[in-house]
């Protein structure tokens, strides 16, 4: 088959189809495929452990944290700076979870998690704070905002973004209306009443908890096919869901806390995403204060604080720690192996993703655009951010492209790697459609990051919901943003502070 008939046939097939079933025959590609995944060691907690050697010495710890993404490395920060020792246990080979990234030699690009928005004044003091002591942000009085301290990385207005629908460029996927402008100024009502932390939320608000953005937004303004199509992609952009499974509250919040319809905000995307706040964290440990590889197992309350099984893949070992205190900053559909009690604290959905890095010699005349916005009959496909708008022109551009599946295609991710050429092929090809060139030959590399639990949808209910509200003695506490937070940097950090705070 050659590209063009591809191509052609490709328009018809959506990812939740091509993961079904067994190896789809790709023409034989030019580049190197690579997948990422911790699907088969994550699944050997459902379908059995292999059998490793059994260390019986017990190691000790002051705090044991599980998981090192964003939360769980923010925790062993503030573990250290309580004076306590901690240590981290990740069950990937590298930090990070769904704010990890890669790269092709000298050239990083993100996994997951890309941007931050300056922060206004009425956020969380204590999480501003902790930025700001970290040496991340600062306060810029003359616009009442906290920004980034780095400004290489701030996204210039002109540069922001595109959006591609049925073959046709646009500034916004939601075009100016009538509809629109009530839609900005019923948003710009809740200004300043939508802080993070969302725990911070008054109460008065919860109600918008307790309905769907399309109920609330339909009974409203009433809601247009145009405004439906935008704003589901905005949702499930950040959300995973689209605007009939996400709350009001959680959809008021996108729109409140970030007004950019009506207001610049300030944009900060380094190329390697919000890895580089995991790099941050990180280079405050020390090497003994974090292990990679090493995925938790079980999890128990004892007289002297928690002891935790490990299973060490690299070195086939499995091994207990004491610690004394636990926080649990790992992803918590897992706590039905290894806390089976605690697991039932946690009842929210999380939306699959999968993110495709596609990596060219840049000889594309065309400036990028740093997010490009994609409607297409895949609705699963997301568009992708270039590189290009985030450095100086160079030989390398990345495309970093995303994917959001329903949660019925989670168990097919396990097909990715027999079709990771074909899904390859297949992101070239939207990409080419978004160009109207064909990307192929200058195609270096293509690296695919799958994450079956990546984040939790902030459905209908779903805000609020902390579990350690529910277990105030325990020594175990919970951090995440699958703790009752929205999927966003903040909250993650939040999270991971108050856990700390809690022990
Ligand atoms: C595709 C995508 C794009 C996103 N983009 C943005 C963005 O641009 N901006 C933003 O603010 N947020 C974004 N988010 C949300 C992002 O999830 C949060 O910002 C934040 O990174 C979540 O951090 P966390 O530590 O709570 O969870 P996670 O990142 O999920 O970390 C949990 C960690 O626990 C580990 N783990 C799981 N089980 C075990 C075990 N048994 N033992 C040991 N370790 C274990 C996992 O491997 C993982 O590293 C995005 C999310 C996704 C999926």
């Amino acid at each position: 088959m050659n590209r063009r008939e591809f191509i052609l046939r490709s328009g018809l097939i959506s990812l939740p189809i091509l993961l079904t079933g067994c190896a789809w025959k790709s023409r034989s590609l030019n580049y190197k495929v690579i997948v990422d995944s911790d699907y088969t060691i994550g699944h050997s907690m459902l379908k059995g452990l292999p059998e490793y050697e059994i260390e019986h010495a017990i190691r000790d710890t002051e705090v044991a944290i599980i998981g090192g993404g964003i939360a769980g490395l923010v925790a062993a920060n503030a573990v250290k700076l309580k004076g306590f020792k901690p240590l981290v246990l990740e069950l990937s080979a590298s930090l990070g979870g769904t704010s990890s990234s890669k790269n092709y030699g000298e050239v990083y690009f993100s996994q997951g998690a890309h941007y931050e928005l300056a922060y206004p004044d009425y956020y969380g003091e204590s999480t501003l704070k902790f930025l700001e002591q970290s040496g991340l942000i600062y306060f810029q009085p003359w616009t009442k905002q906290w920004s980034f301290k780095e400004r290489k990385h701030i996204i210039t207005g002109n540069r922001k973004g595109r959006s591609f629908y049925k073959g046709m460029y646009s500034e916004e996927l939601f075009p100016p209306s009538q509809q629109k402008n009530k839609f900005i100024e019923l948003m710009a009502s809740y200004e300043g009443m939508m802080p993070m932390p969302t725990p911070k939320i008054d109460s008065s608000l919860h109600y918008l908890n307790e309905l769907s953005f399309y109920t609330f937004l339909n009974d409203e303004i009433g809601v247009s096919e145009e405004m439906k199509i935008a704003l589901d992609y905005q949702m499930k952009d950040d959300y995973g869901a689209g605007m009939e499974q996400v709350s009001a509250l959680a959809g008021i919040h996108y729109y409140a806390c970030r007004p950019y319809y009506r207001k610049v905000v300030e944009l900060f995307s380094p190329p390697e995403g919000n890895s580089y706040f995991v790099n941050h964290f990180n280079s405050k440990l020390k090497e003994e204060e974090r292990k990679t590889s090493q995925m938790v197992i079980s999890m128990e309350e004892n007289a002297r604080g928690v002891l935790l099984g490990v299973l060490d893949y690299p070195n086939k070992r499995r091994y207990q720690i004491q610690a004394n205190k636990a926080i649990y900053a790992a992803n918590k559909h897992t706590l039905r192996h290894i806390h089976p009690d605690h697991s039932k604290l946690f009842k929210h959905q999380q939306a699959p993703w999968m993110v495709v890095n596609i990596i060219i010699r840049n000889e594309l005349n065309d400036l990028g655009f740093w997010q490009n916005e994609m409607v297409v009959d895949d609705t699963t496909f997301m568009g992708f951010i270039d590189s290009d708008s985030q450095t100086e022109r160079s030989n390398i551009r990345v495309f970093t492209a995303y994917y959001c599946l329903p949660a019925e295609s989670r168990k097919d991710l396990i097909n990715v790697e027999s079709n990771a050429a074909i899904i390859a092929d297949q992101t070239i090809s939207y990409i080419s459609e978004y160009f109207h060139t064909d990307i192929e030959s200058l195609v270096l590399e293509v690296q695919i990051k799958v994450m079956g639990h990546a984040m939790p949808i902030p459905e209908v209910g779903y805000l609020f919901n902390d579990a350690n509200r529910l277990i105030p003695n325990s020594n175990i506490r919970y951090a995440g943003v699958d703790n009752g937070r929205l999927p966003l940097f903040f909250e993650a950090v939040d999270s991971a502070l108050s856990a700390v705070e809690s022990l």
